[in-house]
């Protein structure tokens, strides 16, 4: 059977091909005369399925897709206290490439910015590091999130270090505010090397699926940066990710996205895929035209946005009945699903409410395929609880997700007539 993805992408990208609109990146003359007719779109999940469409393993160059990656490498490098405290998380509402810094402590506004980009540059690798191992860490920590090797464009690169004025002019600004303390030409040196590496929209929804799987990339299986690392720059990229465009595809798109001005555009969405796509006409915020309509339509066709609400807690509960077995009546919960705060709360509500007259309860847990920390907390307390009250509790657990927890009193059954008998 052929693949129903690939062919919503194939479809996907007929109906935006016609648009024309925008121009590729005009001031970076390499980047200038890129065939402006290529286009892409790939989804990979989570587990490592890969569906792609159009030129999908042609090759660009990463730009500033890069940035929400090298933050990430940057936390894991130095931490969170020593990078928060040059670069702060604030959406600025600028262009990416704005001259401009917190008023009071000459920080950038957020990584996602150029400003901001060049700083976590000079915090990569130790404190002492020089340029030519940070642009090694970069290219290697990228190419982890790829799950290849990836190289740079030297052509690309010198391509950009003779215009960069603009970007020489943030770097200058920064360090005669000390937010960098050394040669800033270094600085924008290692940030045009780190724009110029060379992917393929494949590499982009790998790199994105990585993040969408905190951080353990789906074919490799190496955890690149921690979970943690992970959420904190989903963020930014949601609320920053777009620069002066950021609200708009917020609400529109709802997914954490990050564009650059070689054509390529990436999405994450936690827990289930990392798209990309890539077509260079630009349009005025320097996002790809073709691109965003894909995006949008990605999000409405298939219910991407991170907002929509998920199904109702109340679905965790599966049936609240009365068993009446060789033992006597028992009360057994069938319990389903990922159970997070507000399931686990329905749960010990249900209980509270119900009024439990059994001496047996029976947590049947063999359709729950997740239970969060605070899940297992809340249950594990109203299991304790009913039996303070003199019941005996067995959870049905014949998979073993509650393997590592501790249930006290209570006992741990295969099957559900193990418990009523
Ligand atoms: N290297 C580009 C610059 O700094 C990246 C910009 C972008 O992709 O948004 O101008």
């Amino acid at each position: 059977m052929r693949s129903i993805v690939t062919d919503y992408l194939a479809d996907a990208l007929f109906r935006v091909e016609p648009d024309t609109s925008g121009q590729t990146a005009q001031y970076i003359p390499e980047l200038a005369g890129a065939n402006p007719e290529s286009l892409a779109a790939v989804v990979a999940t989570i587990d490592g399925e890969v569906y792609g469409s159009g030129d999908s393993d042609v090759e660009f160059t990463i730009q500033s897709i890069s940035k929400p990656f090298v933050y990430a490498l940057a936390l894991a490098d130095r931490g969170f206290d020593a990078v928060l405290d040059k670069v702060g998380v604030e959406p600025s509402g600028e262009a990416f490439n704005e001259v401009s810094l917190e008023h009071d402590t000459g920080r950038p506004l957020n990584p996602m910015i150029n400003a901001g980009a060049l700083t976590v540059q000079s915090l990569i690798g130790s404190w002492n590091s020089e340029p030519e191992d940070r642009g090694e860490r970069v290219r290697q920590g990228l190419s982890a999130f790829a799950g290849r090797e990836l190289t740079i464009d030297e052509r690309v690169y010198s391509s950009e270090m003779e215009t960069a004025h603009r970007n020489l002019a943030i770097a200058h600004m920064l360090r005669s505010r000390d937010v960098l303390t050394e040669d800033p030409r270094k600085v924008v040196a290692g940030y045009v090397r780190q724009c110029a590496v060379v992917v393929t929209t494949r590499d982009l929804a790998m790199m994105a699926a990585t993040l969408a799987n905190r951080g353990v990339n789906p074919l490799t299986n190496e955890q690149v940066v921690s979970g943690e690392i992970v959420r904190h720059v989903l963020s930014v990229m949601f609320t920053c990710g777009m620069y002066d465009a950021a609200g708009d595809w917020a609400t529109q798109v709802g997914i954490p996205a990050k564009s650059g001005v070689g054509g390529g555009l990436i999405g994450a969405l936690p827990g289930q895929v990392g798209i990309a796509t890539f077509s260079p006409r630009l349009d005025e915020h320097g996002h790809s035209v073709r691109g965003v309509s894909l995006f949008e339509r990605f999000s409405s066709d298939m219910g991407l946005h991170v907002m929509e609400i998920p199904s109702a807690a109340s679905s965790v509960v599966r049936s609240n009945r009365v068993h009446d077995g060789e033992r006597g009546p028992t009360r057994v919960l069938r319990l389903q699903g990922g159970i997070r705060f507000a399931g686990a709360e329905r749960i010990v509500r249900d209980i509270e409410e119900s009024g439990i007259d059994e001496a047996r309860v029976v947590f049947d847990v063999a359709l729950v395929f997740s239970l969060d920390a605070v899940a297992l907390r809340l249950i594990l307390e109203g299991s304790r609880r009913l039996i303070d009250e003199g019941r005996e509790v067995y959870f049905v657990d014949p998979d073993g997700i509650l393997a590592r927890a501790d249930v006290g009193d209570a006992v741990i059954v295969e099957e559900l007539e193990d418990a009523v008998g």
